[in-house]
């Protein structure tokens, strides 16, 4: 590989609270060598000029689902493992090319087969192009909960779905057949969503005994867990369950945040997918434009207020924020980058909102290799023409990536 130096207009190392002025930084075997002042250029090596953008870690969405798209959402039990296959490879290029170079899937649509790890094998093969992949296979629900999907069909098709389980003995199968395919992580739905047909976002989906048996399941194969949760006693008992994130957690109350802090516990809250509905939840051409269900906004007025409260609350906190967007669920013509605008939008300082996209996120997904600009770091290094600290949607607008000390995208 070749050797690479990047001068940068200023750096933003991902964990700072501001920019921290012009440097270069030299790039080698896709690592990250040195990062100073006026670098020599090596003999050989191939110099990028960054002088007009600030430069810093590629970003991580701890949120995605690369395999389902809202078009294809009603009509889910008609299309193929394969085909999944191919949306999830668009959806992993359109990601890289807005400056993500390390993503989580956090629920496999294929309801079969294990898509998203046989993506992960293609990635790692180079047969497909996109970020670096962490994935928790499928989301394991009730029958009858968030993610039970045969809801879509008649009662008389004899559906097989892999990731229902209901009681401590299917769930031990499941976690374990989740993980014997390849996940990294454990998901489960700890209570109902605002976009499916059949439950609600304050039921509880699972009790304490069968999430403890889910969590020491994970734990003893040395797998995370992470939930779907909006309900407040929904997100209680899931981290007193011992989960290692909580996924929207749209309805945690202040108490429920403090707990949260207390434990150390990670917060994925969605907020452009969540929030976002509930401030434009009476604006008929909000509703046009991202095309949501009717079901849907009914439920987001239905909880609206609460969901509200809860993102000032989760601002005014010290809970550990990391970024995801919950894309897949949203259509991929939406550029991961809004979540940021949003999530300044409801309080959070751009730096906050920055680290939990960078360090933060690294850290929830326990990778100590990316999400800062270190030396001995992955060279996973984005560029933005001007600073996001002043305009947070400048994020929007990434204009150089490299991954692993590969040039993808150059302006
Ligand atoms: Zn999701």
């Amino acid at each position: 590989m070749p050797v690479t130096l990047i001068r940068a207009g200023t750096i933003w190392d991902g964990v700072s609270d501001a920019p921290l002025g012009p440097r270069d930084i030299l790039i080698k075997d896709g690592f990250i060598k040195e990062i100073a002042e006026n670098i020599p250029v090596p003999e050989g090596a191939e110099v990028i000029n960054l002088h007009d953008r600030m430069v810093m870690p590629g970003l991580i969405d701890c949120h995605v689902h690369l395999t389902i798209r809202p078009e294809i959402s009603p009509t889910f039990w008609s299309h193929s493992g394969s085909y999944k296959a191919l949306l999830g490879a668009q959806a992993l290029r359109i990601i890289l090319m807005n400056g993500f170079t390390t993503v989580r899937d956090v629920g496999d649509m294929d309801f079969h087969g294990y898509t998203t790890r046989d993506l992960k094998i293609a990635l790692n093969q180079g047969i497909i192009q996109g970020p670096r992949l962490v994935t928790s296979g499928h989301m394991i629900s009730c029958r009858g909960g968030h993610m039970d999907v045969t809801v879509l069909l008649s009662p008389y098709c004899d559906t097989r779905e892999n990731c229902l389980a209901d009681g401590p003995d299917e769930i031990r199968t499941v976690v374990r057949n989740e993980i014997k395919w390849g996940a990294d992580w454990i998901k489960y739905a700890a209570s109902g969503g605002f976009a499916t047909p059949s439950d609600d976002p304050v039921e509880v989906t699972y009790t304490r005994e069968e999430m403890d048996t889910l969590v020491a399941t994970a734990a003893a194969l040395h797998r995370p867990v992470a939930a779907h949760l909006h309900g407040d006693d929904a997100v209680r008992m899931s981290v007193l369950a011992g989960v290692r994130s909580v996924e929207h957690g749209a309805m945690a109350s202040k108490e429920t945040l403090a707990l949260i802090e207390e434990k150390g516990v990670y917060f994925v809250p969605t907020q452009y997918a969540g929030v976002r509905s509930a401030r434009f939840a009476d604006s008929d051409a909000y509703w046009d434009e991202m095309g949501a269900s009717q079901l849907m906004r009914m439920k987001i007025r239905k909880y609206k207020d609460a969901l509200l409260e809860t993102a000032h609350h989760l601002a005014k906190s010290n809970v550990k924020i990391a970024f995801g967007t919950d894309l897949g669920v949203l259509s991929f013509t939406i550029n991961g980058a809004t979540e940021f605008g949003e999530m300044v939008a409801n309080g959070i300082s751009p730096a906050r909102a920055l680290r939990a996209a960078t360090s933060m996120a690294a850290e929830l997904l326990m990778k100590d290799d990316i999400g800062t600009l270190a030396p001995g770091k992955c060279a996973d290094i984005i560029g933005v023409p001007g600073n996001p600290f002043e305009d947070i949607t400048v994020m929007e607008k990434v204009n150089f990536v490299m991954k692993a000390g590969i040039v993808y995208k150059q302006a």
